[in-house]
């Protein structure tokens, strides 16, 4: 008998938690390129530029000043009343410091929020296809993840009919996430509007998903947090980074009713106990300081939409709904799939991986698919330099072209 045969078993829930697959890739990427290989990834989304100079030299002094210390669970106060201008600005709405949860990452605040407002048996509803960790958090936690379809046919924004049948008597959350990852998809204001009649007469909570907030293409962001009677019910989640490409740093935050604030931050009490201090004093520099550089990567990054757009619509067999903000292409790639007698996008990213040099990840690292749903995807993250996106692309059409 081996040592881990004598040993307890495992609980039950450790089994229930999806993974991010992005990071899956990323590792196998990591391996390929340990190995030698050359590997164009447009697997992870992170920003490839480096957090601008101000922010990381506020970071400096304030290990220098002594930020190396706990701080209080729900973040230094500073960087509190920060966020609470900033969300004030940007979304009309009266924020106090006393609304806001900083957290390590705006991933975090999912959990949070899950945990505080949905019991057992409950449902969540979450965007398919969407971020992971939605479905994952629910599942773990007990309650029941619910898909919201997302669909091409409207540039995956919100398939209202869709929506409208995911909703039931136990609905107790809507999580929305505009723009959105991995699609690129935006929810329009009569959308927000529709959803937000919705959350009234449902009387449930929404939780709105506003990291690629600062990365709309096309006109500008709304959130459902500015409409009439929304405020209260919405939890609005954003962070550091994307805006200022800070993904290594850890940060975030949520901004809610003063009623949640304490309850979420007793979580972070019990888990990381407070966000790390230093970073959080780089955040209020973020935010109070100079916006070029975030502006300048919004815009980079609208120019990379254009063009891999275009040159993924350029490959045979392959169509791509140009995204409206976020910094990723969802490329329908079923004809593609069939003409390679290629079994599905899946089977088509592994290929595209081993043999083209190319990580995509397939629409199945963004959930199941919805009833209904025959199509095809793999997506593409353009926080990739413009060569690279000119050379992976042109990997894929060669390869997919050939075969
Ligand atoms: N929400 C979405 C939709 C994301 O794509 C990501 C990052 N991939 C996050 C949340 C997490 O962001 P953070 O790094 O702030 O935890």
């Amino acid at each position: 008998m081996s040592i881990t045969d004598q040993t307890p078993g495992i609980a039950e829930r450790a089994s229930l938690l999806g993974s991010d697959s992005a990071f899956d890739v990323l590792a196998e990427v990591n391996r390929l390129r340990a190995q030698g290989r050359d590997i164009i990834s447009f697997g992870i989304g992170e920003p490839d530029f480096p957090t601008p100079p101000h922010i990381t030299a506020a970071a400096t002094t304030a290990l220098d000043e002594g930020y190396t210390r706990y701080g209080p669970s729900d973040g230094l106060p500073e960087l509190r009343a920060a966020i609470a201008a900033e969300v004030s600005s940007t979304r009309g709405i009266p924020v106090d410091p006393d609304q806001v949860v900083v957290a390590p990452g705006a991933k975090p605040l999912i959990l949070y929020t899950i945990a505080t407002l949905v019991n057992p048996g409950e449902e969540v509803l979450y965007p398919n296809p969407g971020f992971p960790t939605y479905e994952s958090v629910a599942r773990w936690l007990g309650a029941r993840p619910v898909p919201m379809p997302l669909s091409e046919d409207n540039g995956f924004g919100c398939d209202r009919e869709a929506l409208a049948a995911s909703m039931s008597e136990r609905t107790k959350l809507i999580i929305l996430n505009s723009p959105n990852n991995p699609t690129g998809g935006v929810l329009m204001p009569d959308d927000l509007r529709f959803i937000a009649d919705l959350a009234i007469r449902h009387n449930c909570w929404v939780l709105s998903d506003e990291i690629y907030s600062q990365l709309v293409f096309d006109g500008s962001f709304c959130s459902i947090a500015s409409l009439p009677d929304m405020q209260e019910r919405t939890i609005i989640m954003d962070g550091f980074s994307k805006t200022y490409a800070m993904t290594g740093w850890r940060l975030g935050y949520g901004v809610m009713s003063k009623r949640l604030a304490p309850l979420m931050a007793r979580i972070e009490t019990n888990i990381e106990s407070c966000t790390c201090s230093f970073t959080q004093v780089a955040g209020a520099a973020a935010l109070t300081g100079p916006q070029d550089e975030a502006r300048r990567f919004a815009e980079e990054f609208r120019k990379r939409a254009e063009v891999i757009v275009d040159l993924l619509n350029d490959i045979d067999d392959v169509t791509c709904v140009p995204p409206r903000g976020a910094f990723y292409a969802f490329p329908n790639v079923t004809e593609a799939c069939r003409q390679m007698g290629v079994g599905n996008a899946e089977a088509l990213a592994h290929r595209l991986l081993h043999e083209a040099g190319v990580a995509v990840l397939p629409r199945s690292c963004f959930g199941s698919r919805n009833v209904g749903e025959t199509d095809e995807y793999v997506r593409l993250s353009f926080a990739t330099s413009l060569e690279n996106i000119r050379e992976g692309v042109a990997r894929m059409k060669r390869y997919i072209e050939r075969a």
